[in-house]
C-alpha cells in the first residue's frame, strides 16, 4: 500500500508556512514502512531538533481505480480517521530553501499516525471536525469544510498518475496550528468527539 498526501491544502496553514495557494493539489509519498504501529510510541528521531504534528483527515481506499472523475470519487472509500504527518520542519526547509524533494523530512519511520477508522456512512464528508489534543490541550482544529481541495478532487487529480489500489491512505493536509513535539509529550486526536489515537513521544 501507499500513503498519498497532500501539502497545502488549507488556506491559513499555507499562510503559517509562508506559502503561496496551490492552483492544483500539492502531492507526496510516504512508503508503508512509514506508518507508525498501532500502540508503539513515537520515537523521535535524532536527525531533527523540530519535528512538527500535522494533524489530518486520512481516507482509506477500498477499490482500485485510475483516472477516477470527481464525481465518482465517493465509490474508492467508506472509512476516514485522523492522523498525523509528523514532518521534521528543519530538514524540510532545508529541503525547499535548494528546490530539492521533500521525502526525507516527511517519509521517515514512523511519520504517519493512523487512527482507528470510522465508516462515513451518515457523515458529511465536507463537514467532518477533527482536533489534536497535547498534554491535555487543544493545539490544533480543524473541519473539512475549509479544505482547499476536497477529497473528491484530490482522488480525481492523483488517480490520473497513480493508480490507487485497496488500503492506500489519503492524508488530506493540515490546518493551521503546526506545532513542535518533544520527548514525553501525549498526543490526542479525535474525529469529532471520538479518540482515535493515544500516541506518546519517546
Ligand atoms: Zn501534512
Amino acid at each position: 500500500m501507499k500513503i498519498i498526501c497532500v501539502g497545502r491544502n488549507y488556506a491559513e496553514h499555507a499562510k503559517e508556512l509562508n506559502n503561496a495557494l496551490p492552483t492544483e493539489p500539492v502531492l507526496f509519498m510516504k512508503p508503508d514502512s512509514a506508518l507508525l504501529r498501532k500502540g508503539e510510541p513515537f520515537f523521535h528521531p535524532n536527525f531533527s531538533e523540530n519535528i512538527h504534528y500535522e494533524t489530518e483527515i486520512v481516507f482509506r481506499i477500498k477499490k482500485i481505480g485510475r483516472h477516477i472523475d470527481a464525481k465518482f470519487a465517493h465509490k474508492y472509500f467508506a472509512e476516514y480517521t485522523i492522523g498525523i504527518d509528523f514532518t521534521a520542519r528543519d530538514l524540510q526547509d532545508k529541503q525547499k530553501s535548494k528546490g530539492l524533494p521533500w521525502e526525507i523530512s516527511k517519509a521517515f519511520d514512523q511519520s504517519a499516525v493512523v487512527g482507528d477508522f470510522l465508516p462515513l456512512t451518515g457523515v458529511d464528508i465536507h463537514n467532518i471536525s477533527f482536533h489534536l489534543v497535547k498534554n491535555g490541550e487543544v493545539v490544533q482544529k480543524g473541519n473539512s469544510a475549509n479544505m482547499i481541495f476536497p477529497i473528491e478532487k484530490v482522488i480525481e487529480y492523483s488517480s490520473q498518475f497513480f493508480t490507487l489500489k485497496i488500503g492506500d491512505l489519503f492524508f488530506t493536509g493540515t490546518p493551521e496550528g503546526v506545532g513542535k513535539i518533544s520527548i514525553g509529550d501525549r498526543l490526542e486526536g479525535f474525529a469529532g468527539d471520538v479518540k482515535v489515537f493515544d500516541v506518546v513521544v519517546k
